[in-house]
């Protein structure tokens, strides 16, 4: 018996080559490798049938080489093997072709004669059936003799290639570790499977019996895994309570002039929020809220009334916003709301200083910048509250750094809800959560219509209709991914092109590419109505609030992630006007389509979340600057609500009995520890 913790060095099993691969893929002990889990399985007790055309999806055959041959072409060679139907001698008549470019080394792999398995996506290449770069695997005589063997005439699983390693080889490793090690040495199994050591689960999901057998194993370490972040957020959350913040909110002086100054009724939501903002900066542990709130809610008037309790109880406040031009106009609707109650308020960016009073008259009382702002610890004096906007551009980490700036500060965060609810709870679970659900009255209808080809004579039509009504429109362009600086040319090119469109009316420009003070002159001008139209890239995603605007174009909205579509068309139906968001397409992809009627049918942030979440995988719908969950091992399962409800439950019901986690094993206890490094990463000079 050996130990599952032992360091693969020491152990006499490997080969050096072996250890050498291993090594090399970042594996250290028995453990680590155990716990990579296949990517894929084949049930090599039943091949699929040589098919007779194209297919959509991949299959898995079973076949003999019966020709191969090296090729060169102009761009270079190609290594080709012919693959007949009839394992074990039984020739049928179906043929594939296997075709591997660019590979010098292949044909010393597969050769002719030889029995193999291929896995891959089958086309037709003029009446040839072919399979490029295939997954493969050259089968042995005795394989198919040997009873048990691990390769043949069973379920088998498919790993992530690890450079030097054959799949057989990467197979007969684990399956090897798992009858050496001592499986208490393989860690315990979660209290749910009491009955089952973890041993078993590993061999179920190494070398499961059926498919049924893999799939619950899969999803007993996918519990596995959220529990250990469940478990995280829960201690975070713990040992947050435990720090000392401050009693604000005592006092509502200002707060009451600036209900009095509103020429409107705050909305149900926002009352009920705020309410619950109050409470939490009351007491003396320091808040940390989530405010979520569709697109428009109204998640600006909820931060002003928290910054000015902060203000009446004498210490400052600040709001940190993901762009210039967001924290521009923060800027802007604060001092217009607040200047009359005699705040002082600051605009602090990389770019711009100002400050809406005389320095004279005393330090700024509202701080408004960018999250540049996180790292001048210069900044504040006396901090009691930070509003975070737009949270799902912050990353964790930034969030976590604040932490570093003295007495904590209560901190609300905000954000538009492109997070569906099971990844809030993953991502936020350590924050009490405040739901906008609830839109202030007199919004104009927006409709919504997917348009597939339409001619550009009929869209301007469109649009000078009703820039002629006094209203306003963004024409809005894609990023092209290739390289940032065709982003801009895109939207320059198209610009041109409206100008002679609508020739009698502004048109302004606005893209990344633009310096900050011309950013916010382009914005300004279409703020106070001087340009009637707006080209511009997605640098107007987030927070930009003009109500007279009431047409979007999207061009190319195919391109374009659900969640940025619903936070872009969040930039109309504003106002009382009915609004119109049109959609182009050329309507060739049929799952952009799918993602596009998602838009048409609702305007429901959460559902739309949900819709992208189902549609794309999570790593695609958080990107990278949530770091953490894009290295789940089963991101798969992160729709899966019920299983993140099990793990959170199972985690609270932990941290209760066992506050300090003395009595939890010690993987969990690294667990943690990995995590609260990330948490001092502030990283960013
Ligand atoms: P978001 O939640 O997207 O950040 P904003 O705070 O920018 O929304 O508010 C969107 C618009 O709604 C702004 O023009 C704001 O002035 C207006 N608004 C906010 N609350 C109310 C309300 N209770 N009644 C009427 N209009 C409101
Ligand atoms: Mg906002």
């Amino acid at each position: 018996m050996i130990s599952a913790r032992d360091e693969l060095a020491t152990l006499s099993q490997l080969a050096v080559r072996d250890l050498e691969a291993l090594m090399a893929a970042g594996y250290r002990t028995p453990a680590e490798v155990l716990d990579h889990l296949p990517k894929r399985y084949e049930d090599r007790r039943r091949f699929d049938s040589f098919p007779n055309q194209a297919t959509p999806i991949p299959v898995c055959l079973r076949g003999t080489v019966i020709d191969s041959k090296k090729q060169f072409g102009r761009g270079g060679g190609f290594y080709e093997a012919i693959v007949m139907d009839g394992g074990g001698g039984v020739f049928g008549s179906g043929k594939i072709t296997c075709r591997w470019f660019n590979m010098q080394f292949i044909h010393k792999l597969v050769a002719t004669g030889q029995e193999v398995v291929v896995y891959g996506k089958v086309k037709d290449f003029n009446g040839r059936l072919i399979i490029d770069h295939p997954e493969f695997e050259v089968l042995r005589e005795d394989d198919a003799e040997e009873s048990g063997s691990i390769h043949l005439e069973r379920i088998v699983p498919i790993y992530r290639n690890v450079a030097g390693l054959a799949q057989r080889r990467l197979r007969e490793i684990r399956h090897g570790f798992l009858l050496q090690c001592d499986p208490g040495t393989l860690g315990a199994a979660l209290e749910l499977d009491a009955a089952m050591p973890r041993v078993e689960m590993l061999r179920r999901a190494h070398f499961p019996e059926s498919m049924e057998q893999a799939q619950a194993a899969r999803r007993h370490f996918a519990l596995e895994e959220f529990f250990g972040i469940q478990l995280n957020v829960a201690w975070r959350r713990s040992r947050h309570q435990e720090r000392n913040g401050r009693v604000l909110g005592k006092r509502t002086t200002l707060l009451g002039r600036f209900y009095k100054s509103l020429p409107f009724d705050l909305t149900g939501a926002q009352k009920r929020s705020i309410h619950e903002i109050v409470a939490d900066m009351r007491e003396p542990r320091p808040m940390n809220r989530l405010l979520q709130g569709d697109v428009g809610a109204g998640k600006t008037f909820v931060a002003m009334a928290a910054m000015l309790l902060a203000v009446d109880s004498g210490c400052q406040a600040a709001l940190m916003a993901p762009t210039q031009i967001l924290a521009e106009q923060h800027y802007l609707t604060f001092r217009r709301w607040l200047e009359p109650l005699g705040v002082r308020v600051a605009l602090r960016t990389a770019n711009r200083d100002e400050t809406s009073h005389d320095e004279r008259e005393g330090d700024p009382q509202i701080i408004i910048g960018t999250h540049a702002l996180l790292y001048d610890d210069e900044l504040f004096r006396d901090l009691g509250l930070v509003v975070i906007d737009e949270q799902h551009k912050f990353g964790v980490a930034q969030r976590a750094s604040l932490i570093r700036l003295g007495v904590v500060p209560d901190v609300l965060v905000m954000t538009a809800t492109p997070i569906p609810r099971t990844l809030t709870m993953t991502i936020y679970g350590d924050l009490d959560v405040s739901l906008l659900d609830e839109k202030p009255p007199g919004r104009g209808k927006i409709i919504t219509g997917v348009r597939v080809g339409a001619k550009q004579s009929d869209v301007t039509a469109f649009v000078k209709e009703q820039l002629s009504a006094g209203r306003q429109a963004y024409l809005v362009y894609p990023l092209v991914e290739e390289s940032a600086s065709l982003k801009a040319e895109s939207a320059t090119e198209a610009f041109e092109k409206w100008r002679k469109r609508l020739s009698s009316r502004e048109v302004g420009l606005i893209h990344g590419k633009l310096r900050p003070e011309e950013k916010e002159e382009v914005m300004r001008r279409f703020r106070e109505g001087l340009t009637n139209a707006l080209v511009s890239t997605t640098v107007i995603e987030v927070g930009v609030d003009v109500p007279n605007a009431s047409v979007m174009i999207l061009h190319h909205a195919e391109r374009f992630g659900l969640a940025q579509l619903h936070q872009l068309r969040g930039r109309i139906g504003r106002g009382e006007h009915k609004s119109y968001c049109v959609l182009l397409t050329d309507g060739k992809n049929p799952e952009a389509m799918e993602k596009l009627k998602v838009l048409e049918q609702s305007s429901d942030g959460f559902e739309i979340a949900e819709a992208d979440l189902r549609l794309r995988g999570p790593g695609n719908v958080l990107g990278t600057t949530q770091s953490g969950l894009t290295d789940l091992r089963f991101p798969d399962f992160l729709a899966d609500t019920a299983l993140l409800r099990e793990a959170r439950e199972i985690a609270d019901r932990i941290l209760t009995e066992d506050p300090q986690l003395d009595g939890i094993h010690r993987s969990l206890a690294e667990l943690i520890q990995e995590d609260a490094g990330m948490m001092d990463l502030p990283g960013t000079a």
